[in-house]
């Protein structure tokens, strides 16, 4: 059984498909105007995490939008587009950022060993599907016009801020939200539809019903979610700052539209912290895969840091415990590596079994990787064969997804132990066995153990 906190509920649900055996999970992609940070990330990490956790019971069906064109500077429905910024920015056009950066996009994404989505879906090439859901919402009576674009009436709309829980809506009513566009008739009123601006042609727009121009990011998603993955949606993934706007205005435009109920889990990630404060694109500096990589670092310890939190606490990073990551994710395959030089032995597959449900049962407790991954590291010091430990240690990477399995060969023998071994060898062919002891003390005082098995001598260090 599989229990996670859902967003919507307030509590740790137990998880049910609403189709036997799949499960359907949207999780809102990157705004491609820029790198993405580690930041960003940390939540592709986390949904890797859920997927690959699911996957373990059900057929996960993963969608994910590529937002390429809509996303606003503001949260206000006003300003520049990103990806005008980005083009201003590059001197390239919209089009071209959003290649480039799409690209760079999912080389850190394959680099953290996150499974590719089952759809990747671009905003542009949906362009249709938003119309259409635009002129539903009109049908229904949810639609009203301004000077720039279609808006979504949210009081219209019952339970606006369900999402959002009621202890925050006076905190948003009285936010910088209210103080934009005197045309709205509400200020949590939302663009479904923008106008290009009269005095100026957008390297991105459309025509539509209502006039030229680009869809609101919002009916992005709602538009491409439902497209593959139907009007009710088993999880819905995010980061926490989409609980309040984007997520809440997803699911009053999406089931004013279809009556449904749009997402019966939201997941949320909370945020990973500069100590300074928050990291993102906007505030300027900020750090990226490729940062990491020039300082020599791995982007698996990057994913190892984060699995060492909990997804639903803040995670403030710093060198020091990137350090820490590396040395242990090290450490955690060395041991892997001599483990495999040892001399097997037979599975025990009752440890097995029950080792598995312990390292399933952690993850499936909300995706307690922290406590899943102690158990890894608990097992190996276990008496258990190496062939067992070895077995759990797969079954436990096809959910952290840190390779935990390809380690390098098992650390270098020193030249002189391994003439020893040699050495040793030859003096048990010639039926040395006193000489051969004496090697096997040697190499025990240099913190080599021997073992002679059928297949040869395997050493391990003590
Ligand atoms: P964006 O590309 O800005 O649309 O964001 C992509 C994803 O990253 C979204 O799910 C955000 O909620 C998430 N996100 C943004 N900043 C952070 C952060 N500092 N830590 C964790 N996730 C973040
Ligand atoms: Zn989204």
């Amino acid at each position: 059984m599989i229990k996670l906190y859902n967003t919507l509920t307030r509590r740790k649900d137990k998880f049910e498909p609403l189709k036997e055996g799949l499960v359907s999970m949207y999780c809102c992609g990157p705004t491609v105007y820029n790198y993405a940070h580690i930041g960003n990330l940390r939540t592709y990490i986390f949904e890797d995490i859920l997927k690959r956790t699911l996957e373990q019971a059900y057929q996960v069906r993963h969608v994910m939008n590529i937002t390429d064109v809509g996303h606003l500077v503001s949260d206000n429905d006003d300003g520049q587009d990103k990806m005008e910024v980005g083009a201003a920015r590059e001197g390239k056009s919209a089009w071209d950022i959003a290649k480039f950066y799409e690209e760079s996009f999912f080389k850190d994404f394959d680099s953290l060993n996150c499974k590719r989505p089952t759809i990747t879906a671009r905003a542009t090439q949906h362009i249709k599907e938003m119309i259409n859901l635009v002129k539903t919402l009109e049908e229904k009576g949810y639609t009203y016009k301004t000077s720039d674009g279609i808006y979504f009436d949210t009081s219209k709309f019952k339970n606006y801020h369900n999402l959002v829980g009621k202890s925050h809506i006076e905190g948003l009513k009285s936010g910088a939200r209210v103080e934009f566009n005197s045309e709205k008739r509400n200020p949590s009123d939302f663009a479904l539809w923008k106008f290009s601006p009269t005095n100026e042609k957008r390297q991105m727009e459309w025509p539509s019903p209502w006039g030229v121009g680009f869809p609101g990011w919002h009916i992005e998603c709602s538009s491409m979610a439902m497209k593959y993955l139907g009007q009710t949606l088993d999880i819905h993934c995010g980061g926490i700052d989409h609980i309040a706007v984007h997520h809440t205005n997803e699911i009053a435009q999406s089931e004013a539209a279809t009556g449904k109920q749009y997402v019966r889990n939201w997941i949320h990630g909370e945020f990973l912290v500069l100590p300074a404060g928050k990291m993102s694109k906007s505030s300027g500096g900020f750090l990226t895969i490729s940062t990491l990589k020039e300082k020599g670092y791995d982007p698996l310890d990057y994913r190892y840091l984060c699995l060492g939190a909990h997804y639903r606490t803040q995670l403030e990073f710093s060198w020091e415990a990137l350090d820490f990551a590396r040395a242990s994710l090290k450490s955690l395959k060395q041991k892997i590596a001599d483990l495999k030089n040892q001399e097997q032995l037979s599975v025990e597959e009752n440890a097995l079994k029950e080792a598995k449900n312990i390292f399933f049962e952690n993850m499936a407790d909300d995706l307690n990787t922290s406590k899943a991954l102690a158990f890894v590291w608990e097992f190996l010091k276990t008496k258990n064969t190496p062939a067992t430990k070895l077995e759990l240690v797969k079954y436990a990477d096809t959910m952290l997804g840190l390779n935990l399995l390809k380690t390098e060969e098992a650390k270098e023998l020193p030249p002189e132990a391994k003439a020893l071994i040699e050495e040793r060898q030859l003096a048990r062919k010639n039926k040395d066995f006193k000489k051969s002891d004496e090697i096997r003390a040697k190499l025990e005082q240099m913190g080599i153990l021997i073992k002679d098995t059928p297949q040869g001598p395997k050493w391990s260090f003590k």
